[in-house]
């Protein structure tokens, strides 16, 4: 047997380890996650009653145009509604436009460090994967666009980025575009859209009507706190969309997926509820950071990356012995950080006490 040869020694996505094995192999009773920027708050009431509600229909296949989620979604946003795609998780959609557009002899430009799926997938499909150093956690668009030649077919925007957390304001991102030649397709993955609490975060709905080769990346994993039924979607032209189509599996989402997103879209108040505890709560990881002279990369999600100037394994380890998960910054291109998502008010404050002890053991030299 003979696989693809690019797929020779590809690495299998590292995700955030599991509570009950982390419980296990330490003894531990309690375990607080805070490595996959999921909701701590779990999701709106009104997606599990929907999911329960429907929680002996299995023997149907779902719809595979996810009518009524699209529906809900164009009038939300103010498409029409054959500008959407949707996905097993916006990871997929990820995925289909890897396939759809990238062949070995053509290369994508992302920025780095950034979100590790458009690399792996874009490897997979043997392009040639230009990775342009960030400055300071922000991606680097003047010289991301130097990268672009004409075999370059994709250039992801994680917007804010995955895990830095900062972001490309509007003037930069609308300059961008107006840069970007015709034949690159410009992604904006904003994972994290709800998050963003900047006045100058760029409103990208509008900018399509403009712009042919912008695609938009929505999920309603991590704010919505649908992680565990992956739903996520793309918002394009038209033409786009149906050069995306066929590469769909055509039942991708399940029936599942569908009706809790759609309550969920009908609970506002959640989100906004969500968002403001998150906004209150990413100001104390600020001033913990300041108290203790640690350098942060300002962020418009419900993550942060802290720099704690040594490595970040033996962070991530002390913690891990405390009962907490974290992500260590060495796989993530920030070897001496950590990134840790916002939990609930106890949870930050239960963290914060367990690295008040670290640190005070070995503080930040100056
Ligand atoms: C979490 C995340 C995604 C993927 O989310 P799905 O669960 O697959 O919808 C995509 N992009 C970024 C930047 C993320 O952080």
């Amino acid at each position: 047997m003979q696989a693809k040869p690019q797929l020779l020694g590809l690495p299998s996505y590292k995700p955030g380890k599991p509570i009950d094995e982390v419980k296990r192999e330490l003894g531990l009773s309690k375990v607080i996650k805070l490595a996959s920027n999921e909701n701590p708050y779990g999701s709106s009431k009104k997606a599990s009653e929907a999911i329960q509600s429907i929680a002996f229909d299995t023997a149907i296949y779902p719809d595979g145009y996810a009518a009524t989620i699209r529906e809900k979604i164009a009038a939300k946003i103010g498409v029409n509604e054959n500008q959407l795609v949707f996905g097993n998780g916006s990871d997929e959609v990820i995925q289909f436009l890897c396939r759809a557009f990238l062949t070995p002899d053509t290369n994508t430009i992302t920025a780095d460090p950034t979100f590790s799926q458009y690399k792996l997938n874009a490897t997979i499909e043997g392009a040639e994967v230009r990775e342009v150093p960030s400055v300071d956690g922000v991606h680097d668009l003047e010289a991301m666009l130097e990268a672009i030649d004409e075999n370059t077919r994709i250039i992801w925007v994680c917007n804010p980025n995955n895990p830095s957390g900062t972001y490309v304001n509007e003037d930069a991102f609308v300059d961008f575009l107006e840069r970007v030649p015709e034949h690159v397709l410009v992604v904006s993955d904003e994972a994290y859209y709800e998050y963003v609490t900047a006045n100058d975060y760029p409103e990208t709905v509008p900018l399509l009507e403009k712009f042919d080769n912008l695609i938009i990346l929505r999920t309603f994993s991590k704010a919505y706190g649908l992680a565990a039924l992956r739903i996520g979607y793309g918002i394009a032209n038209p033409q786009l969309i149906s050069t995306l189509d066929p590469v769909r599996p055509p039942f991708n989402n399940t029936t599942f997926a569908h009706a809790a997103a759609v309550a969920a879209l009908e609970d506002e108040g959640f989100i906004a509820d969500c968002v403001e505890k998150n906004t209150k709560s990413l100001k104390q990881f600020e001033d913990f950071c300041d108290k203790y002279n640690l350098k942060y990369y300002p962020s418009q999600t419900n993550f942060i990356l802290i720099d704690f100037k040594r490595s970040g394994d033996e962070v991530f380890n002390y913690l891990l012995k405390k009962g907490f998960i974290i992500r260590s910054g060495e796989a993530l291109g920030f070897p001496t950080c950590a990134r840790i998502t916002v939990g609930t008010d106890e949870e930050n404050k239960e963290l914060f006490s367990v690295l008040e002890e670290m640190l005070t053991a070995h503080p930040v030299e100056q």
